[in-house]
């Protein structure tokens, strides 16, 4: 059978849902309509754009760069400043679409899925005809439009959905990469950053055509492995897989994006309990336990790095996972101030099949009766039942963010997994 994949990309997500919002509470103008931009605080040097309008866009203002920049391309710009507790609301909508489509989704960022819609014709239709029900269904149903891109593989339907917007379907299967994919820029495809175009232009190779034509062997010795990769992503061969699936039936994740920096290691610690109480909250409703953590952040500059650990056992005791966390956060902490914090338990077991630990102690004893009395309340009261005392002690940051319910990724294990589960936090881009 062959694969059929979509990739659903909402339209300018943050800027269009901060527009619906405005206009449902009774705003005259349409955001999306107006050169307008998301972005966090402009008296604050780091204040970047976030999102911006298709009139924005048309002035020159990219995604990344400053309010400053974005405010001297475009004086009257509008900027307004990111909602995350309703993004979050409007990407859980979305999600919720979703799955009425496919039962396998790979959310990969708050605004991205894709589904696997192979085998799904019979009951969907064709799957054009299914993309376009699904894009008109997100906009009449939730006000906002997106892209789909559909393949025969998630990279081709990832660059699909970046073909002309907004609340488009595009195809880009293998027979139309020559006509779709070749004429765009080097820089156009996934996984080709500043570096790679570089190195690219110097031999003269501008389009992605150019780059699907060249000498393979010439490029790996010249720039690597990645060398390699790129040439089969331009000729449409997904060789290294663009969403890591395997990990993602395997282990239970969860990050919260700040509006503001993180600046010192303790405040990014103190951020790591509510992430990992969420965590091991969902592995414990669901019988699961974890052998290794691993923390992601990503600094102001976008710049991601992540640091694992193995526990050399299986837990689900928040303690535990919480004191690797930190622990890998210290290790990791350079001093550059941080803009996403995400934590994940790997290599995820049933609870029947975890090997008894040395570390079994009576402490651990006690910190698993603490951890069931915490989620009983949590799960009869809400989330804001208990609040752990480290967190009291924080500057309400964290509270909020508890608060603010962020949407997390829980990644399953087993037949469940291919279920999008009712997801309270989050906030990658
Ligand atoms: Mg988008």
């Amino acid at each position: 059978m062959n694969q059929v994949i979509f990739h659903v990309d909402v339209n300018s997500a943050y800027l269009s849902w901060s527009a619906i919002k405005s206009l449902a509470g009774g705003g005259g103008e349409d955001y999306r309509q107006i050169p307008c931009v998301v972005g966090g605080d402009e008296s604050k040097r780091h204040g970047v754009v976030l999102a911006k309008s298709l009139p924005a866009k048309k002035y020159g203002i990219r995604t990344g760069e400053s309010l400053f920049e974005a405010r001297r391309k475009c004086p009257d710009v509008k900027i307004i400043k990111p909602d995350f507790p309703w993004y979050v609301e409007k990407s859980r909508a979305m999600m919720a679409i979703l799955s009425q489509y496919s039962p396998d989704i790979y959310k990969y960022s708050i605004d991205e899925a894709f589904l696997d819609m192979t085998g799904m014709e019979g009951l969907m239709g064709r799957p054009v005809e299914a993309a376009c029900r699904l894009k008109d269904q997100i906009r009449d149903e939730l006000g906002f439009t997106v892209n789909i891109g559909v393949s025969s593989n998630y990279l081709l339907a990832k660059m699909a959905s970046d073909f002309e917007k907004p609340d488009k379907v595009h195809t880009l299967f293998a027979g139309e990469i020559r006509e779709k994919m070749w004429p765009l820029p080097v820089r156009d495809l996934f996984s080709v950053g500043g570096s790679s175009e570089k190195k690219l232009l110097k031999y003269g190779v501008r389009t992605i055509g150019e780059l699907a034509a060249m000498d393979r062997k010439r490029l790996v010795k010249d720039m690597g492995l990645q060398g390699g990769v790129i040439w089969e992503y331009a000729n449409g061969i997904e060789s290294v897989p663009i969403v890591q699936r395997e990990t993602k039936e395997k282990s239970y994740g969860n990050s919260i994006t700040t509006s503001q920096d993180i600046g010192s290691c303790e405040t990014a610690c103190r951020m790591l309990m509510p992430l990992c109480e969420t965590v091991a909250m969902r592995l414990r409703l669901d019988s699961m336990k974890v052998s290794t953590v691993t923390v992601q952040v990503t600094d102001y500059d976008f710049k991601k790095r992540s640091h694992q650990r193995s526990l050399g056992h299986a837990t689900d005791v928040t303690a535990e996972i919480y004191e690797a966390a930190c622990g890998l956060m210290r290790e990791m902490w350079n001093g550059t101030p941080v803009r996403l914090i995400g934590v994940s338990g790997g290599k995820a077991a049933r609870e029947e099949y975890e090997q008894m630990s040395l570390f079994q102690d009576p402490q651990t004893e006690k910190q698993k009766k603490l951890d069931r009395a915490m989620d009983s309340l949590k799960l009869r009261f809400g989330e804001d039942a208990v609040i752990r005392a480290s967190l009291l002690e924080d500057n309400g940051r964290t509270r909020g963010m508890a608060r603010a319910k962020m949407e997390h990724k829980i990644k399953k294990a087993g037949p469940e997994s291919r279920r999008i589960k009712e997801r309270h936090n989050e906030g990658t881009i």
